[in-house]
């Protein structure tokens, strides 16, 4: 439904966000019921999650009504992004449709990117949508709410590093991620036609976070992978090299010291080069310059340091934001200077008493947020007390390709190529949606059994299994 959502009580006519375009007339409610309107901006891990339960829970009784709000069409969570760009992953099996998930479970999905936020109004600002050919799918709008959660999640973070936006490849969309694989198997069919040069089969990724970790092992073996098919002019130990930039002194600085080991001493005796306390200050068409002078050359270069909240929440209708655009929330997760603005996952910014730092930019924390966030709802609703979320780190997994794991989950280190990381296996989702592998891994919330074997952060309703792990892995 096109202009002001159904359940307006106010009747408002559409505010317009573009000054030159054109005005749709606001529709008066139809409905004779009246119903708390949760409106939810971003369906990724920690808004689709939201979303679904709250439409099961609430929206198919009729006890509010909730609306998605996103810029795509479809949700591919975002851990699976290096397997999307490595070709290992198609990314139309593990898809969730929002507008298939919305009729399933009880909720309103609608396109369109928010541009801006009217408090006094109570108001989500969407731009208009068009479609390939330029024409025009949904004018500019405006959607009412009651209460607004705004879940838009991040972007990688360039710090201004001249010739990142020109020619590093970022990996944090599913286009994106098919981009860069294209590039890749591109760049070895073109070594294939012609004498190989230097830098032509080299792959630098800037941030040895999680996400550019798992990319560097993945490519080590696509590459070699899509060699093995007839690329025969190729000599992978002698023409491919991956690269791994990290500005800080160890790879995955994020988490505990022991990880990084274990990983960097893998990633070594898989042939890939690190380079850690090294600060890239250039990103150029042949390759990158680094702050002590030296040049890497590379055909391509994946940029997967920081993350960032999108510049739309820097001014977000006067809420308070961070110098990385998130939205401060307090411990209840609603905005400091509005109590019917709630933010979660990577676009907050929530403290977490007696932790390092805010709660960080996870999967798991996004996932837990959302949970939170359901029974803060059902709060709210009730007039009741709004209760403190408090963040509880299950442990960290690093895939690190094949069957190569390195993590620490409930405080034990372990590694493995027995242990696999399973991710975004949507359940309670239809089958039809997410092809034949849908319904794996229904696992109980939490189990640790004798061999220490835990399943961590299973999210049912949202459609993902964060992070589950075999039994059999070897704990060392
Ligand atoms: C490549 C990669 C690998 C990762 N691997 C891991 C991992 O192994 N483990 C881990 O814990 N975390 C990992 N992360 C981080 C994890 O994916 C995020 O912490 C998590 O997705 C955050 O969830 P979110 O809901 O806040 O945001 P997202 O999942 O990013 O969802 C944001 C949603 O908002 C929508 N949106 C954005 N802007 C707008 C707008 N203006 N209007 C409307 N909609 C909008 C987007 O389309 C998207 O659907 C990885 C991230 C990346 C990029």
């Amino acid at each position: 439904m096109d202009g002001l959502e159904r359940g307006n009580r106010r009747a408002r006519t559409e505010i317009d966000p573009h000054p030159k375009a054109a005005v749709v007339p606001a529709k008066r409610e139809a409905a004779t019921q009246i119903l708390h309107r949760i409106v939810v901006v971003g369906g990724g891990a920690a808004g689709l999650e939201l979303v679904t339960r709250l439409g099961d829970r609430l929206g198919r009784r009729r006890r509010a009504e909730i609306t998605l709000v996103d810029c795509a069409r479809t949700h591919l969570w975002k851990p699976l992004l290096h397997e999307v760009a490595a070709g290992s992953l198609d990314p139309g099996e593990y898809e969730v449709n929002y507008l298939a998930q919305a009729h399933w479970h009880g909720f309103r999905y609608r396109l369109g990117q928010t541009i801006g936020l009217g408090r006094a109004a109570r108001e989500v600002h969407l731009a208009a949508t068009v479609d390939d050919e330029g024409r025009q799918i949904t004018p500019p709008r405006a959607i009412a709410y009651d209460t607004l959660v705004v879940a838009i999640g991040s972007l990688t973070n360039d710090f201004g590093t001249k010739g990142v936006v020109n020619y590093a490849v970022p990996v944090e969309t599913p286009e994106h991620a098919a981009r860069f694989n294209r590039r890749l198997v591109n760049a070895c069919v073109r070594a294939q036609a012609g004498p190989v040069h230097p830098g032509q089969l080299h792959v630098a990724i800037v941030g040895a976070g999680a996400t550019g970790t798992e990319l560097a092992a993945q490519d080590y073996r696509t590459i070699r992978e899509v060699v093995a098919y007839g690329l025969d002019r190729i000599d992978p130990e002698r023409d491919i090299r991956i690269i791994l930039i990290e500005a800080a002194d160890r790879v995955l600085p994020g988490l505990p010291q022991r990880i990084s080991k274990a990983s960097a001493r893998l990633l070594h005796r898989m042939g890939i080069e690190i380079h850690t306390g090294a600060r890239v200050t250039e990103i150029t068409g042949e390759g990158l310059k680094l702050a002590n002078g030296s040049f890497i050359a590379a055909e391509l270069v994946v940029w997967a340091a920081g993350v960032k909240a999108p510049a739309v929440l820097h001014a977000f209708d006067g809420l308070e934001s961070n110098r990385i655009n998130q939205l401060v929330v307090g411990p209840t997760l609603q905005t400091k200077r509005d109590p019917d603005v709630f933010a979660i996952g990577d676009c907050a910014s929530c403290p977490q008493p007696g932790g390092p730092g805010p709660v960080p930019p996870r999967a798991q924390a996004a996932h837990e947020e959302a949970a939170h966030m359901v029974r803060q709802i059902e709060r709210k609703l009730r007039g009741g007390t709004l209760l403190p979320f408090r963040y509880r780190d299950f442990g960290s997994l690093v895939s690190l390709g094949g069957h190569t794991t390195v993590g620490s989950l409930m405080g034990f280190l372990f590694r493995s190529r027995h242990v696999h990381r399973r991710v975004v296996r949507p359940v309670d989702l239809p089958r039809s949606l997410h092809g034949p592998r849908a319904s794996v891994e229904r696992q109980p919330q939490r189990d640790r059994g004798p061999t220490g074997t835990c399943v961590v952060t299973t999210n049912r309703a949202g459609g993902e299994v964060a992070l589950a792990v075999d039994i059999g892995g070897v704990m060392t």
